[in-house]
């Protein structure tokens, strides 16, 4: 690991400042915040990431899960993702959340992982991790080892000619189904994002994956409050029962009414290098009947401009499936 500057502060302010202080060409550039590290660190220690400052949030006062005066509930950028998973109000409101948390990585990391961090996991692509291997994300115009290379776990929408990588957070997926704000302060001052304009596609700048500027702090999530008489529910199939990213995943929430659907949020992970809301799958669900044939169609829809590669075809009708089981789950 490569030497670094280690700045730790109880002030968002005095953490932003610090952020920007570390500019050279560009501002802020070579600064990055670390909380739970669980991503920042491991890559750190793979010399992909190589920060010449890093700033300790952990002391800042965003570790808190409030209600809101709408309903609506505030989950602070430090909170751990077992706080948040197991919180009386996030299980009871927005089980989809509890549940993506939940199957995400293992009961140590999630006592260390963030919310903020969690919106900023980098992708798992083994070409990404890997500083021999040619990589348009880590190096930008170097190439991409994976298209022609080990894709069975990179993404089948969103993809570009330049990166496939897969958006490898079960979070994400549940907070695109709940339409999830995140609120962002930076040199420039507050912002409020909606989690569909936050991650970005790769196109032909992969080494960009958010909307995030140098110096941007994620100080807070917010959630509107639960859709009246909605159930959802997260579904994650991978290789293995646990501790294992998703081949494919889905996020449902769903209002039934006189046996209609009513009202679809739905999501997709693992097969999109973004977080992978499907406004398509949802139109076409809603106004029909509870049944089967009916989840087929919004599942074809969902999966409609899949773009598979050599190795990872299979995902196509596995993503179909999961979120026909996923939609079976919350309302038969
Ligand atoms: Fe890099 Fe993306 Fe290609 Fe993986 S898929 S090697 S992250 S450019």
């Amino acid at each position: 690991m490569r030497s670094f500057a280690f700045v730790r502060t109880d002030d968002v302010s005095a953490a932003i400042a610090a952020s920007a202080d570390s500019s050279t060409a560009q501002q802020g550039a070579s600064a990055r915040f670390v909380a739970g590290g669980t991503t920042l660190i491991d890559l750190m220690k793979l010399n992909v990431e190589r920060p010449e400052r890093v700033i300790d949030i952990n002391r800042l006062p965003l570790d808190r899960i409030e209600p809101l005066a709408d309903g609506g509930l505030k989950i602070g950028a430090t909170v751990r993702n077992s706080d948040l998973a197991n919180h009386a109000v996030v299980r009871r409101d927005y089980p989809v959340l509890s549940q993506a948390v939940l199957a995400g990585a293992s009961a140590q990391l999630r006592n260390m992982a963030t919310t903020g961090g969690n919106l900023l996991q980098r992708t798992r692509c083994m070409y990404f991790r890997d500083t021999a291997s040619a990589c348009n994300k880590r190096e930008p115009g170097t190439g991409c080892s994976a298209i022609l290379g080990a894709n069975r776990t990179l993404a089948i929408l969103g993809t570009s000619e330049h990166c496939i990588a897969t958006n490898p957070s079960d979070m994400n997926v549940a907070m695109a189904a709940l339409e999830a704000t995140i609120h962002v302060r930076g040199i420039r001052g507050e912002r409020s994002i909606a989690i569909a304009d936050f991650h970005l596609l790769p196109g032909d700048t992969p080494h960009r994956e958010t909307v995030l500027e140098p110096g941007d702090l994620i100080t807070h999530v917010t959630l509107a409050p639960p859709a009246p008489g909605s159930r959802s529910c997260y579904l994650k199939l991978r290789d293995r029962a646990s501790y294992e990213f998703a081949l494919a995943s889905a996020a449902v929430i769903v209002t039934v009414v006189g046996g209609r659907v009513a009202r679809a949020r739905i999501a997709l992970g693992g097969v999109g290098t973004k977080p992978w809301r499907s406004t398509r799958a949802e139109s076409v669900l809603t106004g029909e009947p509870v049944s089967g044939p009916a989840f087929r169609k919004a599942a074809d829809a969902a999966l409609h401009d899949a773009r598979p590669r050599s190795q990872n075809a299979f995902k196509v009708e596995l993503a179909r499936r999961c979120l026909v089981h996923a939609l079976k789950e919350v309302t038969l």
